[in-house]
């Protein structure tokens, strides 16, 4: 930010404290003061400055990210300490002090992001390029949104002078999309849980749906899916291609596959679950309503579970522990049977789910004592409860949303995939997953991992001041 843009900011913040007849530090109540059409140049040369920093992970280099952030906070006064297991893939922590009437509030994003294929993508990935009112490149939706927005509530944060009933800290963390070494939050959790434990954090993971230019929904990430992994593994006698073998293991581990793909794992509801079907029933056309209404019935009828199957594959997810086979390993030459078999399944749990129990039952199932079921266990995300409903920060987050987009419906939802919040979660902080706006078909096309990932411009400088109302709203001082 320019020197007198900066001045005019706390201009307008004077003269709006003179009007609500306050003192500086200022109340809440100077929210309406940020100008958000002055803020927008600064927001856009953070976030593309962040996305052009490749920290496509492995190998990450999420340092050179944070080398940004630091000059930027530290430039305004505001202290940062990183914490770096590997030099290369630091994390960063800035804080910005309240009274500790309450409990900090703790603003995470990560900085690294998935790797690309260059030769697929329209624009130059790590380009930032601005196209038809969007910021296309590698991150602009998958977590560079957040690390802009977080970076700029702390800078406003600072700048206003607002007196804060809670600590605001921003975690920038390393090692969210990979993470062999445990770099990111496994090593921030693990070995420097001081510095970020927090009441509430605010993280990726959310979204916002557009509708002829209109906001409509806000999806906030309450509870996630715990990821599990197995192999079956099928053993038998190698040979001859010619000669038939009872024992051959890629007809055992076929028989095993099929039955595993066959079986329909039991729905089950959860509070985020119920609370989303429920309102989504309340927005959708009749017939989507009514399916989702029979949901939430006490004996939903089977055939509506083959309907969300063929027709709505993630509402499906939403509903089971999901038992998907990803890859398949097997033979050596096409006229010899080999001795081995091996078969590799993606789980997504229910949060609730027990998973030993789970694996006892896949056993049973496949009742073949030639295939054996060995759990993957390496970087595993903890089981964590979900986020409540009621707390402080959700119902501030519903009101937010209300200010700024009257009409819109506020859904809990739970991610089928997985985010770092599930480690915040375990060790007791109430997480909620927040996210830009975009249309149904850019969510679907343009995504975040997909080779045209790319964010209105329009919707990030809303989701910065969405995250900036949240922010005071819960830590200012009442
Ligand atoms: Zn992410």
């Amino acid at each position: 930010m320019t020197q007198s843009r900066f001045s005019a900011l706390r201009l307008a913040a004077v003269i709006a404290a003179a009007l609500v007849g306050c003192t500086l530090p200022s109340s809440a109540a100077q929210v309406s003061s940020v100008n958000w059409k002055q803020q927008e140049a600064e927001i856009l040369r953070h976030y593309r400055a962040l996305v052009q920093i490749d920290t496509s992970s492995p190998p990450g280099n999420e340092t050179a990210a944070v080398d940004y952030l630091k000059r930027t906070l530290e430039a305004e006064g505001i202290a940062v300490k990183t914490f770096a297991l590997d030099a290369k893939r630091a994390n960063m922590v800035a804080r910005i002090k309240g009274n500790g009437a309450k409990r900090p509030l703790l603003l995470m994003a990560h900085t690294d992001v998935v790797g690309v294929q260059r030769e697929k993508w329209p624009v130059d990935p790590f380009g930032a390029v601005a196209k038809d009112g969007y910021i296309w490149g590698r991150g602009t939706r998958d977590d560079k949104d957040n690390v802009a927005a977080n970076l700029m509530v702390m800078l406003l944060l600072k700048r206003s002078g607002l007196a804060l009933d809670r600590d605001v800290i921003f975690l920038a963390e390393s090692g969210e999309e990979a993470d062999p070494s445990g770099v990111g939050i496994p090593f921030m959790v693990g070995r420097h849980f001081e510095e970020i434990d927090a009441e509430f954090a605010l993280a990726e993971g959310g979204s916002a749906t557009l509708e002829d230019g209109k906001l409509t929904q806000v999806a906030i990430q309450t509870t996630e899916k715990v990821p599990r992994r197995f192999r079956l593994v099928a053993t038998g006698t190698s040979g001859h291609g010619s000669v038939p073998r009872i024992d051959n293991p890629l007809t055992h581990l076929s028989a095993a596959v099929a039955k595993l793909g066959a079986w329909e794992t039991p729905m089950r509801l959860n509070e985020t679950t119920r609370a989303y079907f429920g309102k989504l029933a309340g927005i959708a056309a009749p017939k989507s309503a009514a399916r989702y209404r029979q949901l939430l019935s006490a004996q939903p009828p089977g055939a509506l579970q083959r309907y969300f199957a063929e027709s709505e594959p993630q509402h499906y997810s939403m509903l089971r522990t999901s038992i998907v086979p990803t890859i398949l390993k097997a033979g050596v030459g096409p006229n010899v049977i080999p001795s081995q078999a091996e078969a590799t399944f993606d789980v997504r749990a229910l949060p609730d789910e027990d998973i030993p129990r789970l694996f006892a039952e896949v056993t049973r199932r496949i009742g073949d004592p030639a295939v054996k079921v060995e759990p993957i266990t390496t970087n595993l995300r903890p089981v964590s409860p979900s986020s409540k409903l009621d707390s402080e920060m959700y119902r501030v987050l519903e009101t937010v949303a209300a200010e700024m987009y009257p009409g819109a419906t506020v859904l809990p939802t739970m991610a089928t995939g997985a985010t770092d919040m599930a480690q915040l979660r375990a060790k007791g902080i109430q997480s909620y997953g927040i996210g830009p706006a975009s249309t149904e078909s850019d969510s679907i096309n343009y995504g975040a991992h997909s080779d045209v990932e790319r964010l209105l411009e329009s919707s990030l400088y809303r989701f910065v001041e969405f995250t900036w109302r949240a922010t005071v709203a819960v830590a200012a001082k009442k």
